[in-house]
C-alpha cells in the first residue's frame, strides 16, 4: 500500500496556514461568469502596459538566448539602479517580484521565536510569509486608515526583527510623509530592519512623500522595496528589487536563490527604467480616471477611501463577495476586500476609461437590483 506519515511530517503552522487560492485565468472566468469581453481591475496593473523602451527589448527578445542561465545578480540592472539613485550595486538585491525579496528578508533575519510587526489592513504577503515560515506577525490596526506608528512602536517586543510599512499603504492609499518616515526610523534607533514597502512611489506626486532610497545612508537599518510589476507595467515578467546598506543587503543575499530572475525581465526593467515619459502618461491617467470615479461614486452616493497609488476603495451596502461575483457576469473583475479584513469594500484598480465606465456602469446596475 502507497504510504506517506504526513501528519507526522507537517510542522503546525503549514497545517494552520490557508493557501492562496488564485484567480482562474480570463477564458475560464469568462466561460463561467458568462461575460464575452473581461475588464481586470483587481491587481492595480498598469492600463498603458510597459514602456515603449521595454517593449522593444521584449519584441526582439531571440528565442535561442532561453538556453542559457540569466545572470544570477541580475548584474546590468543592479548597475542601471546604482546610477539612478546613487547608491553601489551591491546595495541592491533583484527577485522574482518583490513578493519573492520579502521572503529573502524574512529568512536573514528571524528564526524561532521572532516575531514581525505590519498593519491589519495593507498587504498581505508580509503577514502571508511569517506565517507559514512559523514566525509571530504582529498585526497593528490601521488609524484613520493609515499606518499606526506609535501603536507599532508599543508592539516591539525583544523577539521583534522586522517591522514593514506599506508607503503608500495597498489598499488605503495613505502614506507617510517624509517627517513622520525620519521620526519613526529615529524612534526605532538600528534595533530592528524597518522594510519600507515602495511599490506604489512612481504614482505619487505630493512633494512632502519620502524616497526610501536617499534615507539609507543615514538609516543603515532600513530596507525599500520597489517593483517592475505596477508602474512599469511588467507584472507578468516577474521582477523587482530591494535596497539597503551594503551592511545589510550582506546578510540579506545569503537568503536569495539565484537565477531566480529571469532573461527578459531582466532586460525589459533595465529599459522600462529609461522611459520617464511613461511615468508622466500614466500618472495623468490615473489622476483624471480617480477624479472620474471619484465624480461618480459620490453622486452614487457610496464612501470611498483613496490616495496615492493607481486604486481606490470602495464600501457598499452589501457583501463584497456578492458584490465580486455579480460585477464579474458583467465582465469586470474587482479585488473583493474581505481578504483584507475590509468585508463590505471592494478595491479598484484604475484602468483605461472604457474599463472606468464599464465598472461604473456595472455598479449602478448591480446597486439597483439589491
Ligand atoms: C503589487 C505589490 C507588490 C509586489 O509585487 P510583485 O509583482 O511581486 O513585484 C509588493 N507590495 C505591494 C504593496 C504591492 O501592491
Amino acid at each position: 500500500m502507497p504510504y506517506v506519515n504526513l501528519a507526522g511530517l507537517i510542522p503546525d503552522y503549514i497545517k494552520n496556514f490557508d493557501p492562496y487560492i488564485p484567480s482562474k485565468p480570463d477564458p475560464e472566468l469568462m466561460k463561467l461568469y458568462g461575460c464575452d469581453k473581461l475588464y481586470r481591475l483587481n491587481n492595480n496593473e498598469n492600463p498603458l502596459g510597459p514602456p515603449p523602451t521595454a517593449r522593444e527589448v521584449i519584441g526582439r527578445f531571440e528565442p535561442p538566448r532561453s538556453v542559457l542561465y540569466p545572470s544570477g545578480d541580475s548584474y546590468y540592472l543592479r548597475k542601471r539602479l546604482a546610477e539612478k539613485y546613487a547608491l553601489d550595486p551591491d546595495q541592491f538585491l533583484v527577485g522574482n517580484g518583490a513578493n519573492e525579496v520579502i521572503a529573502f528578508v524574512i529568512k536573514a533575519f528571524c528564526q524561532e521565536g521572532d516575531n514581525i510587526i505590519t498593519a491589519d489592513k495593507t498587504f498581505a504577503v508580509y503577514e502571508w510569509v511569517a506565517s507559514f515560515s512559523g514566525f509571530q506577525a504582529r498585526l497593528v490596526p490601521l488609524k484613520d486608515f493609515g499606518f499606526d506608528a506609535a501603536a507599532m512602536l508599543d508592539a516591539v517586543d525583544e523577539r521583534t526583527k522586522i517591522l514593514f510599512v506599506c508607503n503608500p499603504n495597498n489598499p488605503t492609499g495613505t502614506y507617510w510623509d517624509e517627517q513622520g518616515l525620519r521620526r519613526f526610523l529615529t524612534r526605532i534607533n538600528g534595533s530592528r530592519i524597518v522594510v519600507v514597502d515602495e511599490a506604489y512611489c512612481e504614482f505619487v506626486e505630493s512633494p512632502d512623500f519620502p524616497d526610501g532610497m536617499r534615507l539609507i545612508e543615514e538609516f543603515p537599518n532600513l530596507v525599500v522595496f520597489r517593483t517592475f510589476s505596477k508602474m512599469y507595467g511588467l507584472a507578468g515578467l516577474r521582477i523587482g528589487y530591494l535596497a539597503g546598506s551594503p551592511e545589510v543587503v550582506d546578510i540579506i543575499r545569503r537568503t536569495c536563490v539565484v537565477y531566480s530572475v529571469n532573461v527578459l525581465a531582466q532586460d525589459a526593467a533595465l529599459a522600462a527604467l529609461s522611459d520617464d515619459e511613461h511615468i508622466v502618461r500614466t500618472r495623468a491617467l490615473v489622476k483624471a480616471e480617480k477624479a472620474y470615479l471619484a465624480a461618480e461614486l459620490a453622486s452614487m452616493g457610496l464612501m470611498t477611501q483613496s490616495g496615492e497609488g493607481c486604486f481606490v476603495m470602495v464600501r457598499l451596502p452589501m457583501n463584497d463577495t456578492l458584490a465580486y461575483r455579480r460585477l464579474m457576469s458583467h465582465g469586470v473583475m474587482v479585488r473583493s476586500m474581505t481578504g483584507f479584513r475590509f468585508p463590505n469594500w471592494i478595491r479598484v484598480s484604475i484602468g483605461r476609461h472604457e474599463a472606468m465606465e464599464a465598472f461604473i456602469g456595472a455598479l449602478g446596475d448591480i446597486l439597483e437590483r439589491t
